[in-house]
């Protein structure tokens, strides 16, 4: 881990543009005596002094409200100045620029919540949860990220630390008294232990799996034969025009992509090019683009058109030789389209464990299931849920940590000895470390912080 090179740091805080107040923000061991330079004043702890602010050469440059809080009471656990003035894009650099001529650099992208991280103010997950709250589309996103920032998430991720912990102190202690070893191995109850902790992981790992796809959106790819009525469910989706739809064959060329919301739930829609064999070479590449899509997938919408399709039988489109790079563990939605050609009414129904859902793109009927049919599958709820908001990686993280579980468990089947189980736990505990930032590399923490904006 990085330590702090003891600078300090300034920048404007608030969004760029014009609004009623402008925040530029300073942390580190000199932001109290830049910040009493530029309110030509003393800054008493966390009050609010109304004052000038002045350049570099004194000159008034703005006035408003200078805060200071003492290290370690304050969000990067450093002394942090506020001078809260005016918000133009001009008087915020000028009030900026004041601070760097006294002695600040500027902060980097996500500096602030680095310094705040690397203070022990947050956790790795609460840093990130941060930039979530910032970044998110939808409400549901940002109450969740407002949970993950309170701790939620991260009390989850304690919680395992601390039970494989616990289990790894009690097997390592086996390890120790070898005459003892097989009969505290073979009672039960490091097997029962290790059962529970795996249900107690997935069970983190759904919940966390739910709040990565509300803040990063699901990924939903429209699949089928050419002419089936992809395009037209990706406009009936969004709202808009964005795909062709022509009753050419192989319209759909490139991958088309969208970002809609329904009822506050974020969605990605993908349209692929007709997944058929094609001598067009360009159409070629669009199927092959297909299939990519095909396999990083949250979920596959499966249009058949139902006015030439059989539809009693599952589709075979998914079904391809060498060229299927299809998730099989992807659920897939399958879409009877053209209700209205065969005048059927739209309808929801199972076959063999997949929803049908029969509509038509083109007026609209049963649309509306489809977009309740998606809400359940997600887990949505319109009102405001209790889950946390978690990041891609963290679920990386999660499925490492169950899978050295996993495999520290058949070791003590397959051995009845503690040694590779005990390294397995370990394993299993740094996976989980890596969410919180007990355990990181230099480069993690430079990756994560520079998707940062500046002045956070
Ligand atoms: P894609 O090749 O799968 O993207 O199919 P398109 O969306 O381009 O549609 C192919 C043709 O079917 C177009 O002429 C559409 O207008 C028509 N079409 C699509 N959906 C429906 C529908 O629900 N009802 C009817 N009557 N026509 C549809």
């Amino acid at each position: 881990m990085t330590l702090l090179d003891g600078d300090t740091i300034a920048a404007v805080a608030t969004a760029p543009g014009r609004g009623g107040i402008g925040i530029v923000r300073l942390s580190g061991p000199a932001a109290r005596q830049i910040g009493e330079l530029t309110a030509g004043r003393e800054l008493q702890p966390r009050q609010a002094h109304f004052s000038n602010f002045l350049d570099h050469d004194d000159d008034v440059v703005d006035s408003g409200i200078a805060l200071y809080f003492p290290a370690p009471n304050s969000f990067t656990g450093e002394d942090v100045v506020e001078l809260q003035g005016h918000g133009g894009p001009v008087v915020m650099d000028l009030l900026l620029q004041a601070c760097l001529g006294r002695g600040a650099r500027p902060a980097r992208p996500g500096e602030f919540s680095e310094r705040a991280f690397l203070n022990g103010k947050l956790d790795l997950a609460q840093a990130e949860a941060i930039a979530d709250l910032i970044n998110s589309s939808t409400e549901q996103a940002a109450r969740n990220a407002g949970h993950s920032l309170q701790g939620a998430f991260s009390r989850k991720i304690h919680e395992l630390v601390e039970a494989v912990t616990r289990l790894r102190v009690y097997v390592e202690a086996a390890i120790d008294f070898p005459e003892e070893e097989i009969d505290f191995l073979a009672d039960g109850h490091v097997t029962e232990q290790l059962q529970a902790l795996s249900r107690q992981l997935q069970d983190v790992l759904a919940q966390a799996r739910q709040g990565s796809l509300l803040q990063e959106g699901m990924k939903l790819v429209i699949a089928g034969k050419p002419n089936a009525g992809k395009s037209s469910l990706l406009n009936a989706l969004s709202g808009q025009d964005s795909a062709i739809v022509t009753a050419i064959e192989g319209t759909t060329r490139d991958v088309l992509r969208e970002h809609i919301q329904i009822d506050g739930m974020p969605l990605h829609i993908v349209d692929t090019a007709g997944l058929r064999d094609s001598g067009d070479e360009v159409e070629r590449e669009g199927i092959r683009r297909a299939w990519q899509e095909l396999a990083s997938a949250d979920r596959v919408l499966l249009v058949v058109d139902a006015s030439t399709d059989d539809t009693s039988a599952p589709p075979a489109t998914l079904s391809r030789g060498e060229e299927f790079q299809f998730n099989p563990a992807t659920p897939v939605t399958i879409i009877h389209n053209k209700c209205d050609l065969v005048a059927q009414p739209p309808q929801v129904a199972n076959h063999d464990g997949n929803t049908v859902i029969r509509l038509s793109a083109t007026t609209g009927e049963g649309l509306e299931l489809l977009r309740q049919h998606l809400k359940d599958a997600m887990g949505y709820r319109d009102e405001a849920g209790s889950t946390f908001s978690a990041r891609r990686r963290h679920l990386l993280a999660l499925q490492q940590a169950a899978g050295h579980l996993d495999a520290g468990l058949a070791q003590l089947q397959a051995t009845g000895a503690g040694e590779l189980l005990a390294e397995d736990l370990r394993y299993c505990q740094n996976a989980l470390g890596e969410i919180t930032g007990v355990v990181t590399s230099d480069e993690l923490l430079g990756e994560i912080f520079s998707s940062f904006c500046i002045g956070k």
